[in-house]
């Protein structure tokens, strides 16, 4: 099966059900009135031209037009280009020529981001890209009236042609770590992770998701759209980018069965002032994912948003992205203190980075996965894809990790986030968990500095709670002592207003690092 066969599918089995809303622009669509839209969008491509293959990008933050192109380009066989909103020109530039885009769908403006200025100063270094359409202009309402006048007959010529195992997607990594990668992926890749992750959701067409996670990252577009629409559930677009206030508003006036988040997403969300006015009745179950989800915050989002079957994801973009998630039979420690077991289809092993070997059950080591999940490749990066799958088809992920005897999984971090204290390996995921049961502490982050003598020191950044009224480095110490082993606690205390993010709504630990050693000089 293809995204396109699959929502053809779906169009027909549920069509009267809602598919898509648009909370903040007031729209919606029923499964036949977005089939409806994809269509014509499909047809307008292949009316201009796009052939089996072509990358189309796709640059805006969220919005219903998004998640028409998405299937309106996988309907025709082509390859959609995720672009991260918050690029500017030289990401935007970057992008486009290595991946070769032929037709960017862009948005014209948001807030103080002018893509259309942005896109009208690249052109000229992209000899690949032949056409702009804009969203919000006669461009789009072009390409959907070609789109209308376009035979039906041609879609199902391109559509019988089309294999699963062709690429449909490139999707940059989020570039947490460094510069992005383009991360090909095909139908059978995230159509299965999709569906995979709904059926542990339990997703029926009775279930609405509120999605204030990116779509152009893979959390939105396939743990979301994919996962909802093989299921005949429907999206929910509290907002075009994150908005605590805006997201618990959808959930209650949509009456949203699922919310997902990244985890400070739902500290926003916890934190609101007015949290407990919102009606979150609905809300039965949701994803947590994308770093590390602090047992204590997923605690207080099963006791305070009542959402006893939230569950846990941990993946990457190069998998699909999802390899385990916990479920809703696992016990409460288990559902917020680990990231839950391997998905069906696929295999997970926990190897010594050094030799390679499987290390045995509750040892440290790397995880390494394996199955329909893993990408075709990075687009045309040979090496660096070389170096990141084995001769076995295994990912080699860079995350450190545990598995226990039944095959829980608990991520302790990145390898690259290790901190080495005196010769002592340190885990900041482990420091991170301890220090949010600190009362005064809403978020923490814990890096290593450079150190001298150490070698490498530890620190903690902090965002205290509202009401916190300041926490000085000896009263953190005293916190710690007796409760941490003497080299983990933290020599240096930064108390901050916010973290630097990604788009996807991950700390940059590497700015956060690059920031502190400024700071200490
Ligand atoms: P880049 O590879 O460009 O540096 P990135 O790795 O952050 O960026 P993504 O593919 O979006 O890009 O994120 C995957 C990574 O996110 C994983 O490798 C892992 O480190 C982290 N991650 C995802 N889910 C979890 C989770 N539940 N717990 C801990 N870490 C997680
Ligand atoms: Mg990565």
């Amino acid at each position: 099966e293809t995204i396109g066969t699959s929502l053809t599918r779906s169009v027909a089995l549920f069509g009267d059900r809602e598919a898509l809303v648009d909370v903040q622009g007031g729209r919606r669509w029923t499964y036949a009135e977005f089939g409806r839209a994809v269509e014509e969008v499909a047809l307008g491509l292949l009316a201009k031209g796009v052939a089996q293959g072509d990358r189309v990008g796709i640059w805006a933050v969220n919005c219903p037009e998004w998640m028409i192109v998405q299937y309106a380009t996988a309907r025709i066989g082509a390859i959609m280009v995720n672009i991260n909103p918050a690029y500017r020109v030289h990401e935007l530039s970057y992008v486009l020529r290595q991946s070769g885009v032929s037709v960017l769908v862009s948005a014209t403006a948001y807030k103080t981001s002018d893509y259309r200025r942005m896109v009208e100063q690249v052109r000229g270094d992209c000899p690949a890209l032949r056409d702009v359409v804009y969203l919000d202009d006669s461009t789009w309402t072009g390409l959907v009236r070609l789109g209308a006048g376009t035979p039906r007959e041609r879609l199902a010529e391109r559509e019988a042609a089309l294999s699963p195992e062709d690429p449909v997607n490139i999707q940059y990594t989020s570039g947490t770590t460094g510069f992005a990668k383009g991360a090909t992926l095909s139908h059978r890749n995230i159509l299965n992770n999709g569906y995979f992750v709904g059926e542990t959701l339990g997703y029926t067409e009775e279930d609405r998701i509120a999605l204030p996670v990116p779509f152009y990252h893979c959390f939105g577009m396939v743990m979301g759209n994919l996962a909802a629409t093989t299921h005949g559930a429907c999206v929910v677009i509290p907002a075009p980018v994150f908005d605590p206030t805006a997201t618990l508003h959808a959930v209650e006036r949509e009456r949203c069965t699922s919310l997902y988040g990244v985890p400070t997403m739902f500290i926003a969300e916890l934190d609101l002032p007015d949290f407990a006015t919102y009606d979150l009745s609905s809300l039965r179950t949701g994803i947590m994912a994308g770093s590390p989800c602090p047992a204590e915050v997923m605690k207080r989002v099963v006791a305070e948003m009542h959402m006893e079957e939230v569950t846990i994801c941990y993946g990457m973009t190069e998998t699909s992205p999802v390899s385990t998630q916990t479920r809703r039979e696992d016990d409460l420690d288990r559902r917020t203190g680990t990231v839950g077991r391997v998905l069906p289809h696929i295999e997970v092993k926990i190897v010594d980075p050094e030799t390679g070997a499987t290390v045995p059950r509750g040892e440290h080591g790397e995880l390494c996965t394996r199955g329909y999940s893993v990408m075709l490749g990075y687009w045309n990066e040979p090496e660096r894809t070389a170096e990141a799958i084995d001769a076995d088809r295994w990912m080699h992920t860079g995350d450190l990790a545990v598995m226990d005897e039944e095959g829980y999984v608990r991520i302790v971090g990145r390898s690259k986030d290790m901190i080495i204290r005196g010769g002592e390996n340190v885990y900041p995921r482990e420091i991170e968990e301890f220090l949010h049961t600190h009362p005064k502490i809403a978020d923490v982050q814990v890096i290593g500095v450079p150190d001298d003598r150490m070698g490498e020191e530890i620190m903690a950044c902090v965002i205290l709670h509202d009401d916190a009224g300041g926490l000085s480095r000896d009263e953190l110490a005293r916190y710690c002592r007796g409760r941490l082993a003497h080299y983990k606690v933290p020599r240096y205390l930064r108390v901050m207003e916010s973290f630097p993010m990604t788009v996807s709504g991950k700390v940059r630990k590497v700015e956060l690092r690059e920031e502190a050693v400024a700071l200490l000089e």
